[in-house]
């Protein structure tokens, strides 16, 4: 028989701070529900995952999503426990025992991989690490980027990530950059840039182009900046139209690339092109400078229509070499198991890298359900998905979960929540963050900001964050 009554608490832990856990955690704090009890676990000092570490820092519009988190935060019915790592400083184990429900929500942290020689040069960086860098990640501040030494830079993959990487290299660090809350060390780092020409490569073609076209045009207006789009010859422009029938979206990325395009000729200053059907198969490096790359092999791909009328991408025999010191891969990211999730019974997609799951349920081979596992985010979704589109789907994963309880009194079952995570917490003398000290830390970010004339500059240490957080 279920211990549940009407009025039980429902206990419910979420892992991780970024957008998705927090818009989920506001859907879930709208029900009114007095017994309700929130405790958010983030790794970091610091809450708001992405958001800080993802969103370019030319872009604070897209982080004012962080006062409505804010407003999370001031519901008595919710909990930030900040420096906490589930899986060493509290186990799985312990929040499923002691909460109704665990929302996994802690985003994609490893990142594709290409599989092809040369992959693990220094110079061959992973785009999670190079935003992680400029965005103050601590885990990356010390990615010593050489571009004081580079020239070519080319960038593997072309969704929006890409894009936000073409401003960091070729925008003003005076004009563009050193107002915003990128950091004191990647300012310096892009004042000291060489670097002239950024080339966006892709497998497939222009029209699939994973970046939107707000994101393109906004690189393409930064020509009044002085950033050049290299573009093409009109004659390539025709060999669109007549093949297939352009969608609307695909219609306005065409005329953008018409309208911006220098018809081929070469630009002076800095640049940036897109290359597509090519497939990087080796990074060569350079013998006379280990940090730096000579070239990249590309093996080139044809685009053929197959037999359903759709667009095929093929490789050809043909190799060519591309100059460049630098290469970023931004291919996409990929979510990893918690350790305890084969222990808990709780199914992984290692091949997608996220949770099996149905609107956020989160579902066993066999079709049934873990009770009381919900996921959301890019670790339900994989690393697709802006901002605002996590509003959306992060509704769709709270509604889940009161639909669930509602139908469910089991899930309402007493269990003793954030009373005993204190407790085993203070056991294993374990500083957690609360809301109020990452509050004195984000203080301190603005008080050195003001200083240098910025938004913030952020602390890139976790010994230091925690130092702030100690202070009366
Ligand atoms: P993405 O949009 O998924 O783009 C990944 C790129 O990597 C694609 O061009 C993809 O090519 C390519 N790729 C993947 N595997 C590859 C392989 N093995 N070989 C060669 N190329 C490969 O990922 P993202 O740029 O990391 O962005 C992640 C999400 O964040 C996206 O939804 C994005 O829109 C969002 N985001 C939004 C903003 C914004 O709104 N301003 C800013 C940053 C990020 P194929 O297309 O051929 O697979």
């Amino acid at each position: 028989m279920s211990s549940s009554s009407p009025t039980s608490a429902l206990k419910i832990a979420v892992i991780g701070s970024g957008p998705s856990a927090f818009y989920t955690s506001l859907d879930l704090l709208k029900t009114n529900n007095p017994q309700l009890e929130i405790d958010m676990f983030e790794r970091n000092p610091c809450p708001f995952g992405l958001v800080r570490f993802g969103v370019a820092p030319d872009h604070p519009e897209v982080k004012t999503c962080q006062q409505r988190f804010k407003d999370t935060s001031e519901d008595e019915r919710f909990k930030f426990f900040g420096n906490v790592n589930i899986g060493t400083d509290l186990k799985l184990q312990e929040l499923v025992e002691n909460y109704n429900i665990v929302v996994y929500a802690y985003g994609s942290g490893s990142e594709n991989k290409l599989g092809i020689p040369g992959e693990d040069h220094p110079a061959v960086i992973n785009s999670k690490d190079f935003v992680g860098w400029y965005n103050g990640d601590p885990a990356y501040k010390n990615l010593n980027v050489p571009l004081h030494k580079v020239k070519n830079v080319t960038i593997v993959g072309n969704g929006n990530v890409a894009i936000d990487i073409v401003r960091i290299l070729l925008a003003s660090p005076d004009s563009h950059w050193s107002k915003t809350d990128i950091t004191s060390e990647a300012l310096e780092t892009l004042k000291k840039s060489t670097v002239e020409n950024v080339c966006v490569s892709a497998r497939r073609g222009f029209l699939d182009s994973k970046f939107t076209n707000k994101e393109f045009k906004e690189l393409l207006e930064m020509e009044k900046e002085g950033i050049m789009f290299k573009g093409w010859s009109a004659d390539h422009f025709q060999t669109f139209a007549s093949k297939i029938k352009l969608g609307r979206i695909e219609k306005r990325r065409l005329q953008l690339a018409q309208k911006y395009s220098d018809g081929g000729q070469k630009v002076s200053g800095k640049s940036w092109e897109l290359e597509y059907l090519q497939t990087p198969v080796e990074f060569i490096g350079d013998t006379s400078d280990p940090i730096l790359l000579k070239e990249t092999v590309f093996q080139q791909n044809s685009a053929i229509m197959n037999n359903d009328n759709k667009i095929e991408i093929v490789p050809t025999e043909t190799l060519t070499c591309k100059k460049n010191e630098l290469v970023i891969l931004s291919i996409g990211y990929k979510g990893e198991p918690l350790q305890e999730f084969e222990n808990l019974g709780i199914p992984f997609d290692s091949k997608r890298g996220k949770i099996p799951n149905i609107d956020g349920k989160i579902m066993r081979e066999d079709g049934s359900f873990v009770t009381g596992a919900y996921c959301v985010g890019w670790i339900a979704n994989g690393s697709t998905g802006n901002i605002n589109s996590s509003v959306q789907s992060s509704a769709v994963v709270a509604a889940t979960i009161m639909d669930d309880v509602e139908a469910d009194g089991s899930l309402l079952d007493y269990k003793e929540g954030r009373n005993k995570i204190e407790q085993l917490l203070s056991e294993r003398n374990i500083k957690n963050i609360s809301w109020d000290d990452w509050l004195k830390i984000e203080q301190a970010e603005i008080k050195r900001g003001e200083a240098q004339g910025k938004i913030a500059d952020k602390i890139t240490d976790y010994e230091e964050m925690l130092d702030i957080a100690k202070r009366s």
